[in-house]
C-alpha cells in the first residue's frame, strides 16, 4: 500500500484504493489529514518566511512559546523538531538542573525510567530501552539511567536516591501496547518526586494534545509534571514540531549557545503549532476523543466476549487490543484489516493499536470496528 493522497481520516493509495487511517501517524495526525485550519496556517506562513535559524528572531517565535507555555501552565518553552530530540533536550535539562540547581555532584546525575518505555531512537534514548529490537547492537550505551517496572510505585521509590535528578515516564505507554498505569500511580509519582526534589518529566509526545480526551494524559489524575515533553500532534502532521515545556527555574538553566537546533522553532513550525494550540483551546478535540473513545472502548469490550480478544486497554480514542494468538499475530490481523481497507499497526506480537484521527466520524469508526469484528470472527 503506497499512499498518494489523504483527507480527514482517509488515505488513498496510488491505485485509487481508499483506507481508513486508524493509526493517525502514531497520534501525530490527531487533527486529521489535510486539516483545513492547519493547511491554511501553513500556506499563509509559506508566503511570509519559513526559516531564520535560531541566529535571528522571527515574529512567530515569541507568540508560539507564550501560547504553548500558557497551554501547559508553565513559563518557558524550548522548541525542537522530533520527539526524540525533545526527549534528549529533557535529559540534558534534567542533568543541568541537577548539577546547577539541585547540587548533585558532577557526573552522578541519575534519571529513573520505566520498563517497556519508548522515548525515541537516538543512541542515548535506546540506552535505557528494554526492547531488544530498539536497543540491541547500538552500544556502548549511555550511562546514568535506572530502569524500574512501570506502574510500580514501590520500585520507583526504592530507585530514587540523592543523585536522582528526574523521573522520566510516559503517562500511558504507547508503543508498549497502550499500557495505562494503575490508578493513583501518576499521583504517587508526583508526590514522590516533589518530596525528593526530583523532576517529574512526562513524555506526552503520544499521549498528549487531545488523544486521551484531555489536553494531557496526566490530567486524568490532576497531576502537573515539572516538565512536559511534546511532539507529534504539535506539528499537526504537517511539520515536525516538538518542545520541552517547564518552569523558569528548570528551563532557565540553559543560556544562549548551550543548546539549540537550526530548525527548532522555525516560523513555519511556529505558525502550525500556534494553530494546533488554538484548536486545542476550543476543547472540541478533547471532547470528541472522550465521546468517540467511550464508544470505541464499549465496542471493543464486546469483542472481548467473543474470545478473539484477550484484553483491551487505553483511554480516550486510543486502544491497545491484545488478540488471542490463536487468531493470528498482530501483524497478520493488521494485514487482513488492510485488505479490508482499514489501517492499524501491530506491536509486540499479538497487540494491535487503534488511534484514529480525532476528526473521524462515528460512522467511519463503526465501519472500521465492523471490519475488525469480521476479521476476528471470520
Ligand atoms: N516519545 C514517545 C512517547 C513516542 O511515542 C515517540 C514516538 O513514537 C517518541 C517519543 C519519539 O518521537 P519521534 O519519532 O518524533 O522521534
Amino acid at each position: 500500500m503506497v499512499v498518494a493522497t489523504a483527507e480527514g481520516a482517509w488515505m488513498t493509495d496510488v491505485e485509487g484504493n481508499r483506507y481508513l487511517d486508524m493509526l493517525a501517524g502514531y497520534s501525530a495526525l490527531n487533527f486529521g489529514h489535510g486539516n483545513p485550519r492547519l493547511r491554511d496556517a501553513a500556506r499563509a506562513q509559506l508566503d511570509r518566511v519559513t526559516l531564520t535559524s535560531r541566529a535571528f528572531h522571527h515574529d512567530r517565535f515569541a507568540e508560539f512559546c507564550t501560547q504553548l507555555a500558557e497551554l501547559c501552565g508553565k513559563d518557558m518553552v524550548l522548541p525542537m523538531n522530533t520527539g526524540a530530540e525533545a526527549v534528549e533536550t529533557a535529559v540534558k535539562t534534567a542533568r543541568k538542573w541537577g548539577y546547577r540547581v539541585k547540587g548533585v555532584p558532577e557526573g552522578r546525575a541519575k534519571i529513573v525510567v520505566a520498563e517497556n518505555n519508548f522515548h525515541g531512537r537516538t543512541t542515548t534514548i535506546v540506552s535505557f530501552s528494554t526492547d531488544p529490537e530498539a536497543r540491541a547492537d547500538y552500544g556502548p550505551y549511555t550511562p546514568g539511567f535506572e530502569i524500574v517496572p512501570y506502574g510500580d510505585l514501590a520500585a520507583l521509590t526504592a530507585a530514587v536516591d540523592d543523585d536522582t535528578v528526574a523521573v522520566l515516564l510516559e503517562p500511558i505507554q504507547g508503543e508498549a501496547g497502550v499500557l495505562v498505569p494503575p490508578p493513583g500511580y501518576l499521583t504517587g509519582v508526583r508526590e514522590l518526586t516533589a518530596a525528593r526534589n526530583v523532576l517529574f518529566m512526562a513524555d506526552e509526545i503520544q499521549s498528549g494534545l487531545g488523544r486521551t480526551g484531555r489536553t494531557f494524559a496526566c490530567e486524568h489524575e490532576d497531576v502537573v509534571p515539572d516538565v512536559y515533553i511534546l511532539g507529534k500532534a504539535l506539528g499537526g502532521g504537517v511539520v515536525p514540531v516538538s518542545a520541552v515545556v517547564a518552569s523558569r527555574e528548570v528551563l532557565g538553566v540553559f543560556h544562549p549557545g548551550e543548546h539549540g537546533s537550526t530548525f527548532g522553532g522555525n516560523p513555519l513550525a511556529c505558525a502550525v503549532g500556534l494553530e494546533v494550540i488554538a484548536m486545542l483551546r476550543t476543547g472540541e478535540y478533547q471532547q470528541r476523543a472522550t465521546e468517540l473513545g467511550e464508544h470505541l472502548h464499549h465496542e471493543l469490550g464486546l469483542l472481548t466476549g467473543t474470545g478473539a480478544v484477550r484484553e483491551v486497554r487505553g483511554r480516550g480514542l486510543w486502544a491497545g487490543v491484545d488478540i488471542d494468538p490463536a487468531h493470528g499475530t498482530g501483524r497478520q490481523i493488521s494485514e487482513k484489516l488492510m485488505a479490508r481497507g482499514v489501517l492499524v499497526k501491530d506491536t509486540h506480537g499479538s497487540t494491535i493499536r487503534i488511534a484514529p484521527p480525532l476528526v473521524i466520524t462515528k460512522e467511519d469508526l463503526n465501519w472500521g470496528l465492523t471490519q475488525l469484528r469480521e476479521t476476528l470472527t471470520a
